[in-house]
């Protein structure tokens, strides 16, 4: 198990390597199977696999989709990232992610209106700068980056707590699919579809495990694993949910390059004595 790493972004989305030196840093460390796992997109597949051919990497292809789910009692609906890993056919997928990137594009638009009045200024162009000028590729990332370099926050996740993360005055929901849809479309795909990060949406340990049961009631197929700096009790509960629900289990480091200095490629937490990998199922 050592050696894989299935959620992982490169320059097509928030993080900083392109998908080739992504796939250099890989395989320099020893990572044998590499999952490119971009935010609502898998345009940098073609140029990852490229350079993992040469390598002799085995490069998993991967899209990290923006979804949403709901609690029937509070009709409330909340995000969530599902990883698809190892599309056979990608064609179902690909129809989606035009929706996706539309949806992207847009609400760059709209988070950039909403901050005018906050911060007296339109930061879309240099926001659109950052991504080649490809609007359907900005996320969150880009535009907290952007806040630090205009001066109006010291840090990104200062733009994150003041303007736009949920609650906040710039915060704009991501109207993508609902996760059973999504999980039929991985799963037309021909691909696996994984619960990403279950403890990073700022739920409440209810609500984390209501989230893994509908997860397995719409056919999903793996949950990832909590990092080894979460609590050993936040652990167990993932664990006891994954048990019960007959779940198998990824691990990825969520690596995003300079984005996120603290993560690093490659670091993955331990998989439990009779726990499944989803990448056991892998071609
Ligand atoms: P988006 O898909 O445009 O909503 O952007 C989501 C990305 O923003 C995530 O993948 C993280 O990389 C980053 N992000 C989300 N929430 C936070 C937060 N509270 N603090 C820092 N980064 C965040
Ligand atoms: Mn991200
Ligand atoms: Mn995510
Ligand atoms: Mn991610």
């Amino acid at each position: 198990m050592q050696g894989v790493d299935l959620h992982t972004h490169s320059n097509i989305s928030d993080g900083t390597l392109s998908p080739e030196a992504l796939v250099q840093a890989a395989s320099a460390i020893g990572i044998h199977t590499l999952a490119l796992t971009d935010h609502d997109t898998m345009d940098g597949l073609l140029a990852a696999e490229q350079v993992a051919h040469e390598l002799k990497l085995h490069l998993i292809s991967g899209v990290e989709i923006s979804s949403q789910w709901s609690r029937p009692a509070t009709k409330k609906s909340y995000g969530v990232h599902i990883v698809a890993l190892n599309m056979q056919n990608p064609a179902p997928l690909q129809a989606l992610l035009m929706d996706q990137k539309r949806i992207r594009a847009e609400r760059a638009r709209q988070i950039c209106d909403l901050l005018i009045p906050l911060i007296g200024q339109d930061i879309y162009s240099d926001v659109i700068a950052k991504v080649d000028h490809i609007p359907d590729r900005v996320t969150r990332t880009h535009i907290a980056k952007t806040l630090v370099e205009k001066g109006v926050v010291s840090r990104p996740q200062q733009a994150f707590d003041k303007y736009i993360k949920e609650g906040k005055k710039a915060f704009v929901k991501f109207e993508g699919p609902s996760l059973t849809e999504t999980i039929e479309i991985i799963h037309a795909s021909g691909g696996f579809a994984v619960l990403a990060h279950p403890t990073r949406y700022d739920l409440s340990a209810t609500n984390i495990r209501y989230l893994i049961e509908i997860f397995a009631e719409a056919g999903g197929d793996a949950v990832e694993l909590p990092p080894a700096i979460e609590p050993l009790s936040t652990r167990q509960m993932v664990d006891r949910m994954i048990a019960a629900f007959n779940l198998k289990v990824s691990v990825g480091s969520d690596f995003h390059g300079d984005n996120m200095p603290w993560i690093k490629l490659g670091n993955i937490p331990r998989v439990k004595e009779g726990q499944i990998g989803i990448w056991e199922s892998f071609a």
